[in-house]
C-alpha cells in the first residue's frame, strides 16, 4: 500500500481567461476560433470532437463564417468591426485584461497621450491592442529601444499582459526623465507568475514533483526549471502515459503543477495514475 501523499500546487494550469474561453466555446457549439483558441492540442480536439468548434488559422477563414469566437488575446479593432458588418454572432473570449489595455489606447490617445506600449509587435495581443490607438502607438521591448526616438511629452503606457515589472519599471523610469506627464496603466497579468510562485514553495517541501504540460509550452518549461532548482526528482510530462513507477519508490510528498495551457482533465488523469501506481 503506498503512502506517498499527493499535493497540488496553490496555483495551477489554467489561468482564468482561459477557463473563461473554454466555457464561451462550450456554450457556441459549431463555430470557428480566430486563432487556436489556446496552446494545448489536446484540447482543442476535445472541443473540435465534441462541440464541433473549429479553428481558424487566418482572418480570411472566418470572414463568411456566422459562428465565430474571438481568441483571449484579442483581434484587430478592425477585424472585429467587419465581422460585426457582416452579422456574424460574436462570442468574444478576448481576456477582460486585455480588454482593459485596448479601452486605455482608444481613449488616452483620443485625450491627446501618445500611446506607448511595452511588447511585441508581432505578438496577436499587442497586435489587438495597439489597434485601438487613434493615433500610431510607439511599440518597444526594452528601455534601450526607447533611445533616439521622437516622443511627445504628454504619454499614456500600457503593457502586454505577459511581461515582467522589472522591465516595465525601466521603461517607466526612462519617460519619466525624457516627458512632461507619463500616465501609467500597469496591465500586466499576475496569472504566470502566480504558478511559478507555487511551484516555488511546492518543490521544497516535495521529495518527487510531476509538472505537466506541453513538450514546447515556454510556461510548463519554466515550472519545470523552477521545480528542478529545489527538487531534483522533478519530471516533466505530456500525459500519465510517461509516468514512471520508479520515480515514487520512497517517496512521501508527491507536488504537481502544470503549465497555464493544460486542461483540469489531463491534471485529473494524471493524478488518478500517480495514485494507482
Ligand atoms: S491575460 Fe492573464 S488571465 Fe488573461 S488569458 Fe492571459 S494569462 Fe490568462
Amino acid at each position: 500500500m503506498c503512502e506517498m501523499q499527493i499535493k497540488l500546487a496553490e496555483n495551477y494550469g489554467f489561468c482564468f481567461g482561459v477557463k473563461r474561453a473554454i466555457k464561451i466555446a462550450e456554450k457556441s457549439p459549431n463555430a470557428i476560433t480566430s486563432g487556436p483558441l489556446i496552446h494545448n492540442n489536446q484540447e482543442i480536439n476535445r472541443l473540435k470532437t465534441s462541440f464541433n468548434v473549429s479553428t481558424a488559422h487566418d482572418m480570411s477563414e472566418i470572414k463568411d463564417k456566422n459562428k465565430v469566437i474571438i481568441r483571449t488575446h484579442g483581434i484587430p479593432k478592425n477585424d472585429l468591426e467587419d465581422l460585426k458588418k457582416n452579422n456574424a454572432d460574436v462570442y468574444d473570449a478576448t481576456c477582460p485584461y486585455v480588454t482593459k489595455p485596448q479601452q486605455i489606447c482608444e481613449d488616452m490617445s483620443s485625450k491627446g497621450y501618445e500611446i506607448v506600449i511595452f511588447g511585441d509587435i508581432e505578438h496577436p495581443e499587442v497586435k489587438s491592442v495597439m489597434s485601438y490607438s487613434k493615433t500610431p502607438p510607439i511599440v518597444i521591448r526594452s528601455s534601450e529601444e526607447l533611445d533616439g526616438l521622437a516622443i511627445k511629452s504628454k504619454v499614456a503606457i500600457v503593457s502586454q499582459t505577459t511581461k515582467k515589472h522589472e522591465d516595465f519599471a525601466k521603461i517607466i523610469a526612462s519617460l519619466s526623465r525624457r516627458c512632461k506627464e507619463v500616465r501609467v496603466f500597469n496591465t500586466i497579468c499576475n496569472a504566470t507568475f502566480e504558478n511559478q510562485d507555487a511551484i516555488d514553495d511546492l518543490s521544497r517541501e516535495a521529495d518527487v514533483m510531476i509538472i505537466i504540460g506541453g513538450r514546447s509550452s515556454s510556461n510548463t518549461k519554466q515550472l519545470y526549471k523552477i521545480s528542478k532548482n529545489n527538487c531534483k526528482s522533478s519530471y516533466h510530462i505530456e500525459s500519465d502515459e510517461e509516468l514512471e513507477k520508479s520515480w515514487f519508490e520512497g517517496k512521501k510528498l508527491c507536488g504537481i503543477s502544470a503549465g497555464a495551457s493544460t486542461p483540469d482533465w489531463i491534471i485529473k488523469q494524471t493524478i488518478e495514475a500517480i495514485k494507482n501506481i
